[in-house]
């Protein structure tokens, strides 16, 4: 494979990393491994996405190159490799995108040369041939001219769906959980023309989100929150309150379709190698089904469940007591004195609302937190990749989520270090007052990386901003008390939230 290059007009990085590409592909189309190994570094990584492993993999090094290709290479038979748009180098390292095709796919990968061999690459599937999803050219005509004799509408064709599937007609994939998560895969497989049907307890989309506190708003911004095919408007908020995000949640799920099944409890699933099918029982608005499909995806998310630790005296307590995902608002507690126990997100939203509702809110923090300053992480962490400047330089959110996800996990904290380096620099007054209040502070245990590693590693939620006017308010109304032993101390009875 040979890809042209017209050297009076292409950039030197957009040269050297066609020539790399001509170079793998060649190599990859003739099957010899050791020649596409030798194009990589020592140091080098490689995260394929579904197209080569079928999985989501990581390989590190040569030998982990040269292991992945030897059990894939034969059946995958990559071709095609394509730059996509101009490289660009930054401190020695050369970038950019490119396409390509395997047997039964089409791909996009992402890669980095350092020293002129690969240090990172990525590989991804974009759809699968023969199974493209109709979109564009291939959209439906929607409509059947002329006259014709039993004609059946849209709304008839729905409701037939409806009435029909996961009773006369069986899905081929059943999803349990509505949240996003089951939302937008559900919305993936219409387009792909797969029949699905999504389980859901809540009674309509968007409720897990409607359920919680009232003053929540979802504290990622709006750039890193599309879902797919249906982009926010442009003048959506930065952060989208939960109930504005619940509506959306409800209205995607309308517009794409999506068989949906509120007020349904998923009860007990079991596989049948005979026939290659879960029996799956259901309870629907009281009513029990069991639906047959060929696939069952497990959407129940990973934030959602409430962690509720028993501490020892809490039943001879006679205040209310209860998790934060059961707070609504302080409306209820005017005067009154409440503890919050926890201190990472939902416990400052909850203590800033109790605290504007006139409540003397105390919080027990057990263990340090990374706490974040919302701007200075959009600014420093987020904006390259998820903001408006990155939206005029052209990284879509798509594009975002690719290059966030063609870095390696053994990269990825090491890469955050300075930038959290940066933000303790930047806030240092900010967390010198924390300090001074009695929080303790960390900025993701012995790396230093921060937030995203901090969560995927312990799942432990970070701080975004300290909500309200910040130290002043922590300082005087909410007595952060660190330590276990004070969690173990035995309330009075008596004594009321
Ligand atoms: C207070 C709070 C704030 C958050 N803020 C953010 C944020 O700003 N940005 C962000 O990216 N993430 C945030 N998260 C994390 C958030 O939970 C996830 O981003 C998002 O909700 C994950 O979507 P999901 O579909 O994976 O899971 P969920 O939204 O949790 O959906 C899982 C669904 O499964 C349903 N379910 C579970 N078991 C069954 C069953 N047996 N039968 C039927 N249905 C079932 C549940 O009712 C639920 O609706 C926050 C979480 C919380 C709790």
């Amino acid at each position: 494979m040979t890809l042209a290059i017209d050297e009076r007009t292409t950039s030197a990085p957009t040269q050297t990393l066609t020539r790399w590409l001509t170079d793998l592909g060649r190599a990859l189309e003739t099957g010899d491994i050791e020649a596409a190994t030798s194009l990589f570094g020592v140091d080098s990584y490689w995260r394929d996405l579904v197209t080569f492993s079928w999985n989501i993999t990581t390989v590190e090094g040569q030998s982990g190159i040269a292991d992945l290709l030897r059990t894939t290479l034969q059946q995958t038979l990559p071709h095609g490799f394509a730059i996509e748009g101009d490289a660009s180098e930054t401190g020695g390292i050369v970038e950019g995108w490119f396409t390509f095709e395997t047997a039964t796919a089409r791909g996009r990968g992402y890669v980095r040369l350092k020293d002129g061999l690969g240090w990172t690459l990525l590989t991804t599937i974009t759809e699968l041939k023969g199974l493209e999803e109709k979109r564009g050219p291939q959209r439906d005509k929607g409509v059947q001219h002329g006259a014709v004799e039993h004609r059946e509408t849209w709304l008839e064709r729905k409701a037939a769906e409806e009435r029909e599937l996961g009773y006369t007609r069986q899905p081929y994939v059943v999803i349990i959980g509505g949240g996003q998560g089951g939302i937008v895969l559900g919305a993936r497989l219409k387009r792909l023309g797969v029949p699905t049907i999504i389980v859901e307890k809540n009674a309509r989309p968007g409720d897990s989100w409607r359920n919680r506190y009232k003053t929540l708003c979802l504290h990622d911004p709006v750039w890193y929150d599309h879902l797919p095919y249906l982009p926010f408007p442009d003048h959506w908020p930065v952060f989208s309150p939960k109930d504005k995000i619940g509506d959306w949640l409800e209205s995607y799920a309308r517009i794409m379709e999506l068989n949906y099944w509120g007020s349904t409890v998923a009860k007990h699933a079991a596989y049948d190698a005979t026939t290659a099918e879960w029996s799956i029982d259901v309870e629907r608005d009281g009513r029990p089904v069991t639906l047959r499909p060929k696939h069952l995806v497990f959407a129940t998310g990973v934030s959602g469940l409430p962690v509720e630790p028993t501490i020892p005296g809490a039943e001879r307590f006679q205040g209310e007591q209860y998790h934060s995902s059961r707070y609504i608002s302080g409306e209820l507690y005017r005067g009154k004195k409440a503890v919050v126990i926890g201190s990472n997100n939902s416990a400052h939203d909850i203590c800033a609302d109790l605290w504007e509702h006139g409540v003397d809110v105390t919080m027990v923090q057990r263990s340090s937190t990374h706490v974040a300053r919302s701007d200075t992480l959009m600014e420093l962490a987020l904006g390259a990749l998820y903001s408006e400047s990155a939206l005029a330089a052209g990284i879509t959110t798509d594009k975002a989520d690719l290059l966030f996800a063609s870095i390696p996990y053994r990269l990825l904290g090491p890469l955050q270090i300075p930038v959290y380096a940066e933000m303790a620099r930047r806030d240092g007054e900010f967390y010198a007052r924390l300090e001074k209040a009695g929080f303790l502070l960390d900025f993701g245990s012995t790396y230093k990386s921060g937030l995203p590693a901090r969560f995927w590693r312990r799942r432990l939620g970070p701080v975004l901003e300290i909500p309200a006017a910040g130290l002043g308010l922590l300082h005087r109304r909410w007595c952060v008390r660190a330590g276990r032993q004070r969690l173990n101390q035995t309330p009075q009875r008596g004594q009321r939230a």
